[in-house]
């Protein structure tokens, strides 16, 4: 099987490079300037992901039209870029792109509002930058959203 993809999301992208953090897809967000930028990423089998015409004709490229981001998702699901089976989801820092680390609940205190430190089951924290991240009513949100999208049942 086919690992799981990576991304390079143009700028202009931002909510879809966000979203695609939340599946757990290692997604790298920044400008687009040049052709052979792009053939590099390629080369690193890393798929370029914008809503520039521009580029839309180069390999390793996939053009989104620019349009809400859960079309978006719909196009990456429907090209086989984004899978079922490779949804990890809040497994990345949605900042850094770094994977998360569980960490014990003592050391989540005083970094997470107080209810949220007595009734999340677990926590995790950025390597990077130190966000402390569990799971809450956002998740729930996000897989009846991406269910809505996709089809996919998220839950496990
Ligand atoms: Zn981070």
């Amino acid at each position: 099987m086919e690992p799981q993809a990576r991304f390079f999301v143009d700028r202009m992208l931002g909510k879809m490079a966000k979203w695609l953090r939340i599946l757990g897809y290692d997604t790298r967000y920044g400008s687009i300037e040049t052709a052979s930028q792009i053939e590099t990423l390629h080369r690193e089998g890393v798929v370029v992901v914008t809503g520039n015409t521009r580029w839309r004709h180069l390999p390793g490229v996939f053009f989104c039209e620019p349009s809400r981001v859960d079309e978006q998702c719909r196009q990456l699901a429907a090209a086989g870029l984004i899978r079922h089976e490779d949804v990890r989801l809040f497994s990345r820092c949605l900042r850094c792109n770094r994977l998360l680390e569980d960490i014990p609940k003592e050391e989540a205190v005083g970094r997470v509002p107080e209810y949220v430190y007595a009734t999340a089951p677990s926590f995790c924290r950025c390597p990077s930058c130190g966000r402390v991240y569990w799971p809450g009513s956002h998740v729930d949100n996000m897989t009846e959203r991406f269910r809505r999208i996709t089809g996919w049942s998220l839950e496990d």
